[in-house]
């Protein structure tokens, strides 16, 4: 998946990052059904390990433009895994409460604890993404974010959590057939927002401002991963695939059984 992977420092254009690319599979969704399937069966193994070692944490960031399929790739991805120890946290527009403190105030109590994962929906990064496109502070302020959060994502990787960062990258087209989806389809109604045009009007300042979050904040120990999200199918494989092979590197353990535990089956049995 080194393909998807931000170099630190390095510069982003997104128009040279693909969203319709389906790598290994020519486009073809049945192919990786197995595929889908067992990286979603290894998930739930290695989530159950993490949380019965309760020793390492793990923080997911979904980011990408509305539609871009965060609520799907946390259907998805997470299918089968245990609802204890995964959690989500969505950061909506902030309440007045969140505003009155620093930006980071709102974010930090939802970080994970140990044997935890968390999703964050949304995250710190709206602080320099719609915070900076609707000019919701000056300038100076919002361009100094950046070395905030590389300090705190810094902190929280120093203090033991494994950190991964998804920007969902979807094609303006591709967005349009899913905001039109919601206005046909009585089902996705529900998800529709006339804010989400207002958004949509914006699409090449936002377009902007993620190439600015993925240049300044991708990181070795909080890596982002720019997802090709056109294709459902392939953006849940692409991120589960990161997944399981982070997880899979941390070398977890069950903790220690109980000393002697198989004096107990004589116990127990009688
Ligand atoms: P959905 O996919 O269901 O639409 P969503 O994440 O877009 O989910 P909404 O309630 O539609 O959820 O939108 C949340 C909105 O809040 C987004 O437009 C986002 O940019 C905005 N937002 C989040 N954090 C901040 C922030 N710190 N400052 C300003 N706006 C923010
Ligand atoms: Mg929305």
């Amino acid at each position: 998946m080194k393909q998807f992977y931000v170099e630190p420092g390095k510069k982003v254009d997104l128009n040279e990052w693909k969203t319709d690319s389906t790598p290994d599979f020519e486009g073809k969704k049945a192919d990786a059904a197995p595929e889908i399937e067992k990286l979603n069966a290894k998930l739930e193994s290695l989530q159950e390990l993490l949380y019965a070692e309760g020793k390492h944490k793990l923080l997911i960031i979904l980011q990408g433009m509305d539609a871009a399929g965060k609520d799907g790739v946390i259907r998805h991805v997470f299918d089968g895994v245990n609802p204890q120890g995964v959690k989500v946290a969505s950061f909506k527009v902030p309440t007045p409460e969140e505003l009155s403190h620093d930006y980071l105030w709102r974010i930090h109590k939802y970080t994970p604890a140990k044997g935890e994962i968390v999703i964050f929906n949304r995250s710190q990064y709206e602080d320099v993404l719609a915070v900076r496109v609707l000019k919701l502070v000056p300038d100076n302020v919002w361009k100094k974010r950046f070395d905030h959060i590389n300090a705190f994502e810094r902190m929280l990787a120093d203090e033991g959590t494994t950190i991964l960062k998804f920007f969902l990258h979807v094609n303006k087209d591709e967005q349009r057939e899913r905001l039109l989806e919601r206005v046909d389809d009585p089902a996705k109604r529900w998800k529709f927002n006339p804010g989400d045009l207002d958004t949509r009007a914006q699409w090449d300042e936002y377009q902007k401002a993620y190439e600015a979050v993925l240049e300044k904040t991708s990181r070795q120990w909080a890596p982002w991963y720019v997802i090709p999200s056109d294709k459902k199918w392939y953006r849940n494989l692409a991120i589960s695939r990161i997944m399981v092979a982070t997880l899979e590197k941390l070398k977890m353990k069950y903790p220690q059984p109980a000393e002697d535990i198989e004096k107990y089956r004589t116990e127990l049995v009688g």
